[in-house]
């Protein structure tokens, strides 16, 4: 018998249930792969942010075993305590001259870097300026910051900027904080109007960059080399879970900034840092970053191919201009059934309903990667044209 005080829990659970929103994890059985089986099924993967294919990559796998064979398998403390290898300080140089910034710091996840940070920088008299369609680690960030948080509509800048005009008076830190890319529409951030917005309103101006590293700019640089905003953007954050293919998030900006975070940001003060076997990997894609270039390259081009066969199709693929592109469908439910029948016909595009985005924009999403063959492309199209075609999503 559950206990009574759980009870709201169970019930809660089957109201999504009675809602077709339930849904059960899917288990990967084999290597994160563009073709791998999730639950007993051989199915093309769209659902990865493994962008390059770096989490199979034989240099970094190796990198990982020489470096759990040299330092063994975790760190043992937080870094302001004992948990500060020489290769954590290996790789926060690595990033900070990949970036072309003073320094940065590393937290466990990008998670943690976009609410560690937010939360560390502002307090209660200060005002955030933030999009609608920011993470759902930047509104917690903004949360945590007790900051007064002001929303702008998505990438709208002219309604940014009413919102700076009403606040200039105001004497306080304000922070302007957008996605470098948004995770659910593969869009990109108006990051030159935004810095210049910034600059204008006399603004901190911080990107997470987590679908952008690896992906946008020079080798992968992000956003920020992307529109060539050197020394424009205060606090740039990045994921090593994507791309990079291990595990992770960082900071980019002046070293005092860093010095800060090493004070105040509470999950780099509060929890252990990374084990060497990721930390050695992360500095491994760095190098691969910038030796397999053309990794970036097959990438873009995969992402043209898929995109263009969506289109062709008919299916509504929103403002998606990166590798990240949703099929918008609306309703919740016809959404996930929809990631059910291509799953079953062979393709794993993920159902994502409210409140991931919001009502009525319930979609599946796909993203590609440098690793899918043209062959797994053109397969993936049949597929979801056949099913498209049966729920009558296309005509
Ligand atoms: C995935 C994601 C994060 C979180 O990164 P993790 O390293 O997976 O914690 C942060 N911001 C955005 C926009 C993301 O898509």
């Amino acid at each position: 018998m559950p206990k009574a005080e759980l009870q709201y829990l169970t019930d809660e659970l089957n109201k999504l249930r009675e809602q077709k929103l339930y849904q059960k994890l899917r288990i990967l059985e084999t290597e994160q792969l563009p073709v791998s089986r999730f639950d007993g099924h051989k199915v093309i993967n769209l659902s990865s942010n493994n962008y390059l294919g770096l989490t199979t990559h034989p240099k970094l796998r190796k990198r990982a075993l020489e470096a759990t064979e040299k330092w063994g398998v975790g760190s043992g403390a937080v870094r302001t305590i004992a948990g500060t290898m020489s290769i954590h300080m290996e790789l926060e140089e690595r990033i900070a001259r990949f970036k072309h910034v003073e320094a940065s710091v590393v937290f466990q996840s990008g998670f943690t870097a976009n609410a560690g940070t937010v939360s560390a920088i502002l307090g209660r008299e200060d005002v955030i300026i933030s999009d609608a369609l920011n993470h759902a680690s930047i509104i917690d960030g903004c949360r945590l910051s007790r900051a007064e948080i002001k929303v702008f509509p998505h990438k709208d800048v002219e309604a940014c900027e009413t919102i700076l005009k009403e606040i200039a008076a105001r004497k306080c830190h304000k922070l302007l904080i957008t996605d470098g890319v948004f995770s659910m529409e593969g869009d990109i951030a108006p990051l030159p109007q935004l810095v210049e917005l910034a600059e204008k309103y006399g603004c901190i101006m911080m990107i997470d960059d987590a679908h952008s590293s690896g992906v946008l700019g020079r080798n992968g640089r992000g956003t920020v080399d992307h529109f060539n905003l050197h020394g424009r953007v205060d606090i740039q954050v990045g994921t090593l879970s994507k791309a990079i293919g291990a595990l992770g998030g960082y900071v980019c900006a002046t070293r005092d900034t860093i010095d800060f975070l090493y004070h105040r940001a509470r999950p780099f003060l509060f929890s252990t840092s990374h084990p060497p076997s990721v930390v050695a990997t992360c500095i491994a894609a760095f190098e691969v970053l910038e030796e397999e270039p053309q990794l970036i390259e097959q990438l873009w081009a995969n992402t043209k191919f898929l995109k263009e066969g969506l289109k062709k199709l008919g299916f509504n693929t929103g403002m998606s201009e990166t590798p990240i592109t949703p099929i918008i469908v609306g309703d919740a439910a016809l959404a996930h059934e929809f990631s059910r029948q291509l799953f079953a016909a062979g393709v794993f595009a993920q159902g994502i309903g409210f409140p991931t985005v919001p009502q009525g924009q319930a979609r599946i999403r796909t993203i590609v990667t440098a690793t899918h063959t043209k062959e797994e492309l053109t397969q993936a199209l049949a597929i979801l044209a056949g099913v498209g075609r049966k729920l009558k999503i296309i005509e």
